[in-house]
Formats: C-alpha cells, sequence, structure tokens
C-alpha cells in the first residue's frame, strides 16, 4: 500500500505542499513538477532536450484534481494539463517542508 496525500496547498508561491498518510510532509516546486511533466510529449527526445526548471519559474497551479485514487492531475498556467503524477512518483520525489532549491539562474538543459 503506497501513501496517500492527506492534504494538499500552496505554502507559498510557486510551492506545493502534500501530507501523505506516511506521516510525512514533502514540498515541490511547480517549476521542477512541470519541468518533469510525466505527459508523453513532454518526454525528452534527442530532437527535443527536456526543458529545465528555468523555462517555468513563474508557474503556478490553476487547478488540481486526483485521478482514481493513484495520482493527481495538475493544471499549470501556462495551459498544460496533460500531466498525471502517481502518488508513487510524488512520495518518492519533492523535498523537505521549506526546503525547495532555488531554480539555477541560468536555462539549463538535460538530455
Ligand atoms: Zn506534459
Amino acid at each position: 500500500m503506497h501513501a496517500v496525500p492527506l492534504n494538499v496547498r500552496i505554502p507559498e508561491p510557486g510551492i506545493l505542499a502534500i501530507r501523505w498518510s506516511d506521516g510525512s510532509e514533502r514540498w515541490y516546486g511547480l517549476d521542477e513538477l512541470r519541468a518533469d511533466c510525466p505527459c508523453a510529449p513532454c518526454q525528452p527526445s534527442t530532437e527535443k532536450p527536456r526543458m529545465g526548471r528555468t523555462a517555468f519559474h513563474s508557474i503556478a497551479l490553476r487547478g488540481l484534481e486526483e485521478v482514481g485514487n493513484y495520482a493527481l492531475k495538475l493544471e499549470f498556467t501556462d495551459g498544460h494539463s496533460t500531466g498525471i503524477y502517481t502518488f508513487e512518483r510524488l512520495r518518492a520525489a519533492g523535498h523537505p517542508p521549506g526546503a525547495v532549491p532555488p531554480p539555477d539562474l541560468l536555462p539549463r538543459f538535460e538530455v
């Protein structure tokens, strides 16, 4: 049985905080989540490397819904809403509360 979110909130602009059923709390940069979008069109390829966090530095959430009790669907202010973030993936990611690292100052392209 994987952990499930008990509470989801925006503790400060650009940050998503999830309190999990295993007692932990993880914070996520919305720019990180957007850059890591799991949907098929966002997957990097040799022609199209994945864009880093800096490309999404001012991103915010427009909406959020639970999908089938196993994932969250995030709708971002750039209109992108096809990413399904599984609880398992989210629980394994993120940072301790208050410890989301600032984005790099220069654009970074990850292959
Ligand atoms: Zn995507």
